[in-house]
């Protein structure tokens, strides 16, 4: 690829370029001949080349049409099958229609970290697992415990879905041009199905991002319209509470609880 690539700021464009970062996190990846893998955000291929050496072959979502053109001209489809277009658009599920379960990886761009977690936790149930790249502190969030300032409503939902662990952090040095923030990898496997056992998947956001939505007032406030005094009793809950005490599993049961009671007048929630 000898022409020079102007990086983009609206596509989120920073370039991974250190050939020791490189391979760790492609070693922390460990592809394996046969897995079916889709990177989002190829760019210039720091990432694609090493991978399709060890697959075989490699999907990949683009947005970026001068990058598309570079990557068709350097790989045969019979190695990269290239989708191009928005990831935050794109169906995760066509790439494992026969059931084949899918890895994901990808140094994701920043500016649309969150939406693209959300999208993903979609398909969780046909994902084998995910390795990505995103700023330091959205990998914090992600991981964050419960009593925490990291922890919050991405912590939940999607600590609601995976197992995720913090890998390494990467320098800003590591990409071109340098990011002015600090990178982590961070991995996700989907936690079974048995484990999430929300009744209503909608419904434990609306509850998590209400809980969330003014940190420093308590459950009794942020819960009004789903909760009253007796629902905290049968849920065995304090709503003198700030919803970041309250853990995954007590957001289900909350959520579960709305589900399931009767309907009661006057009540909005639920
Ligand atoms: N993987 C390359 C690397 O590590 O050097 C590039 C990483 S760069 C941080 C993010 C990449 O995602 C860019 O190639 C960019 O064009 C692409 N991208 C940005 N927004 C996208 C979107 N909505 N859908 C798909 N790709 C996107």
């Amino acid at each position: 690829m000898s022409e020079q690539h102007q990086a983009r700021k609206r596509f989120g464009q920073n370039f991974l370029s250190d050939p020791n970062i490189i391979r760790k996190i492609i070693d922390a990846i460990r592809p394996a001949a046969g897995d079916r893998m889709v990177e989002i955000g190829p760019g210039l291929g720091a990432m694609t080349e090493p991978l399709m050496v060890r697959l075989g072959h490699l999907h990949v979502v683009e947005i970026d049409r001068d990058l598309i053109a570079r990557l068709k001209a350097a790989h045969p489809p019979a190695t990269l099958t290239i989708h191009e277009g928005d990831a935050l658009k794109f169906d995760f599920g066509s790439l494992v229609a026969d059931g084949a379960p899918l890895r994901v990886v990808g140094n994701l761009p920043y500016n649309i970290s969150t939406p693209i977690l959300f999208h993903l936790a979609d398909f969780a149930d046909r994902v084998k697992d995910m390795t990505f790249m995103l700023q330091k502190e959205v990998v914090m969030r992600m991981v964050g415990a419960p009593g925490t300032e990291e922890y919050g409503r991405l912590s939940v939902m999607l600590q609601y879905r995976f197992n995720m662990a913090r890998l390494f952090d990467v320098p800003p040095g590591a990409f071109r041009p340098a990011p002015k923030v600090m990178s982590s990898i961070v991995r996700l496997v989907p936690r079974p199905a048995s484990e999430c056992a929300a009744d209503d998947y909608a419904l434990l956001g609306k509850v998590v991002t209400a809980a969330f939505g003014q940190r420093r007032k308590t459950l009794r406030n942020t819960l009004r319209d789903y909760l009253d005094e007796a629902d905290f009793a049968a849920v065995g809950i304090d709503p003198g509470l700030r919803g970041e005490r309250l853990t995954v599993d007590d957001f289900v049961r909350i959520a579960n609880h709305v589900a399931r009671r009767p309907p009661a007048a006057g009540r909005s929630g639920g």
